[in-house]
């Protein structure tokens, strides 16, 4: 688990590192007799209120006499923008606004992280109401604190506190994998997630006569923990007889966002219909993987080229169908049932694919060799560089001179380029222009 982290910034001798022995201390006083507790001068755990997090003193990290004073005082900004969630930037209220506190503070405000302003050296709160000209900063309310005997820093830490990330955003479980089983009514949803499990599981809660429906139902498989999130909406809709149409439609939307892939179903007695490609683009423009399930195959005709030939047309309908599996299968019979499993953790482990940046430049080189972007007005477009920038799903930046001009066309070649190079069968990926010279 990691903690989230809260800098301190400001200029020597406004009493940052007074605030930051101040809010260790408080952590001392409670955990005094942990063993195996490292601390050191500038970063150390804290925690208030029940939240826990690490605190960073920049002005210990930085330190070197020879440069100018307000080069050090920008780095230190620099370094605590970079790594912290939160960052208190510390003026002296004794002294007054400062120069410099302007500067700082415009850098932490252009950073679009969570800021607080503290004005320290208040030993006269409340009456001393020197803190409110520290309102010119632009970085809302200045909480007066005297560092030196305490006075405000619990006011302080609580506003802190209220900044932290979310304690659920932290990272997930990496051997876990969220799957939605997706698709419009009677396709065999149910079926599919009843097959995988055993039928009519009941899951008895802790507290003795209750039973109660599982919202999400895991698997181990291959050493990975697969989640079938919301199958209790499953068991719902089949309950839902009017409005089913609505009711899958918001059930689709909740789950996408909630899957790393989903495993898209649809009847391949029917064929693919609009709705089926609705929600199937729903799932991979929310970043889902894909895995394209055309079930009730033991009720297909069929001869050795009807799934091929079926492939080839909702492909040619569908372009972005290229780039999602297809299996074949029956929830009725089982018959490939596991299969679809195997083709779950390919298509996440497409999606968590990292490519070097220079394979990306390789081919972003040779595609824009072989096709330059469009001039745009009469002035040349440059794609100079590139690099992905996340997984799941794979994301790409693309530095350009003239970043908006890039038309769509254009991108669809970047995009289509690049599937060719590296595939991604299963996954979205994203590819976005900034702005370089
Ligand atoms: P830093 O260099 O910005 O980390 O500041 P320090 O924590 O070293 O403090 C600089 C000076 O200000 C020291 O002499 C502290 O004792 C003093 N100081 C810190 N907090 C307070 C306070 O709340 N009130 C007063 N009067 N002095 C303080
Ligand atoms: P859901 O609404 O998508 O959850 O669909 P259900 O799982 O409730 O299935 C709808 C109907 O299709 C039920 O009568 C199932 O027995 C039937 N069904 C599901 N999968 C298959 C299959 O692979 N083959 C056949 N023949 N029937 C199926």
């Amino acid at each position: 688990m990691t903690l989230p982290v809260v800098a301190v910034v400001g200029r020597p001798n406004v009493g940052k590192s007074t605030l930051f022995n101040r809010v260790i201390g408080r952590r001392l006083a409670i955990v005094d007799d942990q063993p195996g507790v490292t601390r050191d001068r500038n970063f150390s755990p804290a925690d208030w209120a029940g939240r826990h997090f690490y605190i960073v003193d920049t002005g210990g990290v930085i330190e070197d006499s020879d440069r100018p004073m307000d080069r050090l005082v920008r780095e230190q900004a620099e370094v605590a923008i970079r790594e912290a969630d939160v960052l208190v930037l510390v003026t002296d209220g004794k002294e007054g606004l400062h120069p410099l506190d302007q500067k700082v503070a415009e850098m932490l405000r252009s950073s679009g992280k969570p800021v607080v302003l503290a004005v320290n050296k208040m030993d006269n709160l409340p009456r001393d109401p020197a803190h409110h000209e520290f309102w010119e900063l632009g970085l809302g309310e200045p909480h007066a604190v005297s560092a030196g005997s305490g006075k405000g820093s619990g006011d302080l830490l609580d506003r802190i506190v209220e900044l932290l990330p979310a304690a659920d955003a932290l990272p997930d479980d990496p051997t876990q994998i969220r799957v939605a089983v997706v698709g419009k009514p009677n396709v065999g949803k149910s079926s599919l997630v009843n097959r995988l499990f055993g039928e009519e599981r009941v899951v008895v809660s802790d507290e003795a006569g209750t039973t109660r429906d599982p919202v999400d139902s895991t698997m181990a498989y291959h050493g990975r923990n697969l989640v079938f999130v919301d199958t209790a909406g499953l068991r719902r809709q089949a309950k839902v007889k009017e409005d089913l149409e609505y009711y899958s439609y918001v059930r689709t939307e909740r789950v996408v966002r909630d899957a790393d892939v989903c495993l898209m179903l649809i009847d391949g007695t029917q064929g693919i219909s609009h709705q089926d490609l609705r929600i199937m683009e729903q799932a991979w423009e929310a970043g889902a993987g894909v895995v394209l399930v055309v079930n009730k195959w033991d009720l297909v005709e069929k001869d050795g080229f009807t799934a091929d030939l079926m492939v080839k047309a909702m492909r040619e309908r569908t372009p972005f169908l290229q780039w999602v599996p297809v299996l074949f299968a029956s929830a009725l019979t089982g018959q490939r049932v596991r299969k679809a499993l195997d083709m779950v953790l390919e298509a996440e482990a497409q999606r968590q694919r990292r490519i070097d940046t220079s394979d990306v430049n390789d081919v972003l080189q040779r595609l824009v060799g072989r096709q330059p972007p469009p001039h745009s007005r009469g002035r040349p477009v440059k794609i100079r560089y590139g690099t992905q920038v996340r997984v799941a799903p794979p994301t790409f930046v693309l530095f350009s001179n003239l970043p908006r001009e890039v038309p769509a066309h254009y991108l669809r070649y970047i995009h289509n380029g690049f599937r060719d190079a590296w595939e991604f069968t299963g996954t979205p990926i994203r590819i976005f222009f900034r702005e370089s010279n």
